[in-house]
């Protein structure tokens, strides 16, 4: 607290990462992120972008960026916005399309970032409560049940990981063409069919995803949204108030690699796709129930266990999880989809917790 605060800054709730530890040797299965490394094709683009033009300022609007995603998505250029991770697509998504006199909808059980976009941005909000078996039922948005000015949601959501159908999705959009519905997809690649197949015919969708997950790129910060050229102008006004050059040149040619690698983003995503059905396994083994996921991450709990002493636990044996203390979700571990090793040594390390 400081008398020199702009008076917005006492009320904000920042939203809190999962923890990135320095010392090295840790599982790590607490913030999503992939096991595989990234393309090598993107490390080499990387590389070679590390030159002298790193003098120039990069292309405002990641251009090169813009065209590999379009080509890649089968949609035009100027449907496509591309930003400083997606969290940055969100927040200007936020400001730029979601602020209305009626209050934003989102499931009480969701990405935990939106309700610190909407205290930022001055955003009203309303959280529709998923069911018992944590689904958006999408009949709860209809305008007759409630009036929103706007809908977002995470879908596979985080941090259940659970899908809804594209064919709810379209159902949704539906609903009212006068409200912007924008989808994250931050995990989609992972099990679920993108809502971009549908931007042509919602002029309401934006469609957000994300670099970091599927393309093991989360350090590298780029994500992008989809949607009507109308949508997208209203993206790149806001950030050309505030950031024109929100990619540097080593991000832009680092994901235009990727992107175009697409071989390699098959592959790794299979891996980790087989992956969560061997986390899903072994964790069932030992007594979890498992919320069936299609992301890269598992949402479980221990009938016999207090989740949040596990996660403890398991941090004493140096392995990390995602435990998070709110309302619904406490009971819950998420954990990432990681490596073969990385599961047996979290398996090891849970038998011990757990033994009586
Ligand atoms: N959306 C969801 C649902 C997420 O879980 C995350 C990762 N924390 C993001 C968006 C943001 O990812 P990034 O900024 O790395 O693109």
């Amino acid at each position: 607290m400081s008398r020199y605060w702009s008076p917005v800054v006492a009320s904000l709730k920042p939203y809190v990462p999962g923890e990135q530890p320095r010392a090295p040797g840790l599982v790590k299965l607490n913030t999503n992120e992939n096991p595989f490394p990234p393309s090598p094709r993107a490390i080499e683009a990387i590389r070679q972008a590390a030159d002298a033009a790193l003098r120039l300022y990069p292309d405002p609007s990641a251009e090169p960026l813009r065209a590999a995603l379009a080509e890649e998505l089968g949609v035009q250029p100027a449907q496509v916005f591309v930003g400083n991770g997606s969290d940055e697509v969100l927040a200007i998504t936020f400001q730029a399309l979601l602020r209305h006199d009626a209050p934003l909808l989102f499931p009480d059980v969701t990405y935990s970032f939106y309700p610190s976009f909407c205290a930022l941005y001055g955003v009203p909000f309303e959280e529709v409560p998923v069911d018992a078996g944590w689904h958006l039922r999408v009949d709860d948005y209809h305008p007759s049940r409630r009036s929103g000015g706007a809908v977002i949601f995470a879908n596979p959501n985080a941090p259940t990981g659970l899908l809804l159908p594209l064919g709810e999705v379209e159902r949704l959009l539906g609903q009212d063409a006068d409200r912007v519905v924008v989808v994250d997809e931050a995990y989609i690649d992972f099990g679920g069919e993108s809502a971009v197949s549908l931007v042509d015919r919602y002029p309401n969708l934006l469609v957000v995803q994300t670099l970091s997950k599927s393309r093991s790129l989360a350090g590298l910060r780029v994500g992008f949204a989809v949607g009507d050229v109308g949508l997208i102008e209203a993206l790149e006004r806001v950030k050309n108030s505030f950031n024109s050059y929100p990619l540097d040149r080593l991000s832009i040619a680092g994901a235009v690699a990727a992107v175009e690698d697409r071989a390699y983003f098959e592959r790794t995503r299979a891996a980790v796709i087989e992956g969560r059905v061997a986390l899903t396994d072994a964790l069932e083994g030992l007594g979890f129930e498992v919320v069936p996921s299609a992301a890269n991450f598992v949402f479980a709990r221990h009938p016999d266990h207090d989740s949040g002493e596990v996660a403890a636990a398991l941090r004493r044996r140096n392995v990390l999880v995602r435990h998070f203390r709110a309302p619904r979700v406490e009971r819950f571990l998420r954990i990432t989809v990681g490596t073969e090793a990385q599961h047996l040594a979290l398996l090891e390390a849970l038998r011990e917790v757990l033994a009586p």
